[in-house]
């Protein structure tokens, strides 16, 4: 960041400017939702965009918990409970194992309501999402070239480095896999995976949650579980009775697997259209999260289309203080 960026962005996320900023940001109670993914530890050297160190969250949770409520997604979206106060509800998409080992003891010690939305193939599979391998193949300290064809060459240089630079390589990396066909999709990720060789750095690498995990978290009173899709494919890249399908399997799997009701959608990607809408109600949930970096009032809102704010690893506290109040 340039130095000029960097004194504007200190000068608005602290002292009177910053406390203007906020009491006008949150004059009509409105309410924040994030978007996390996962934790991981403190000292791993591992370049997620998706894996929020545990210490961060604590210290985001303790800023957040100053000028927010921190309340369930089921009482945000309650009509018989208004806010009298600015409100923020914490979600966690895709359903890494991260969340039953670093969130779940956070989540018990402070009494943080969460809710976490599934995508569930990778739950009955017990195999990660093509995105989460290609992030866990990209951790070595050597330099890897990876050179796939999606209609025409491409060639990426990943490593040495660590830090932002390398994320900002895996996640073009990423956006470029995102828009081919999910066939093409899982060619290039094996591709992808033979190019950058075995893992060879020690960090702990995304994995789904297990079945037994994923009921254990369903059972504190502090989380909610909601569907995050069947497949994790963008919805509105495939067909409508494609997406239908996989937005009602989710729901089905999950109420099989934690024997509760299962409530609340988030599109993969944020990606949605009116026919998603329709597809996610007819399913039977009553709401479902987009992304939209800015607050809402949930209850004059369309319902399936709530927008949250997304939270990554490279935010730092400076950032998401103007980001958690809508800037
Ligand atoms: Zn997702």
């Amino acid at each position: 960041m340039g130095m000029l960026k960097q004194t504007a962005l200190s000068v608005l996320s602290s002292g009177p400017v910053y406390s203007a900023l906020r009491s006008k940001a949150l004059r009509h109670n409105p309410t924040l939702v994030l978007c996390y993914h996962t934790l991981g530890p403190d000292t791993d050297v591992m370049d997620a965009w998706t894996v929020v160190r545990a210490s961060d969250f604590r210290q985001q949770v303790a800023f957040l918990r100053k000028h927010f409520d921190i309340v369930s997604l089921d009482q945000a979206l309650d009509p018989a409970d208004p806010a009298s106060r600015p409100r923020a509800v914490i979600t966690f998409d895709d359903g890494d194992i991260g969340l039953f080992t670093h969130l779940m003891p956070i989540v018990e010690a402070e009494a943080l309501p969460v809710t976490l939305y599934i995508a569930t193939a990778q739950i009955e599979s017990g195999q990660p999402y093509w995105f989460d391998r290609i992030m866990n193949a990209l951790q070595n300290p050597i330099r890897s070239t990876i050179s796939i064809d999606t209609g025409g060459p491409k060639t990426w240089h990943v490593g040495p480095e660590t830090g932002v630079a390398r994320w900002m390589v895996i996640s073009d990396i990423l956006e470029t896999l995102k828009r081919v066909p999910p066939a093409l999709r899982v060619a290039l990720t094996l591709e992808i995976l033979q190019q950058a060789g075995p893992v060879q750095s020690r960090f702990t690498p995304l994995a789904p949650l297990s079945a037994d995990q994923l009921r254990t978290l369903a059972q504190s009173p502090h989380i909610t579980i909601g569907a995050h899709s069947h497949c994790h494919n963008l919805l509105d890249q495939i067909p409508l009775e494609e997406a239908a399908y996989s937005i009602r399997t989710s729901r089905r799997l999950l109420q099989d697997w934690t024997n509760q009701p299962i409530n609340h959608f988030a599109y993969p990607n944020g990606n949605h259209n009116p026919d998603l809408h329709d597809a996610v109600k007819q399913a039977g949930f009553a709401s479902a999260t987009v992304l939209g970096s800015k607050l809402c009032d949930p209850l004059r809102t369309n319902p399936y289309a709530i927008p949250r704010v997304l939270v990554g690893r490279y935010d730092s506290l400076a950032r998401l203080r103007l980001r958690f109040i809508g800037q």
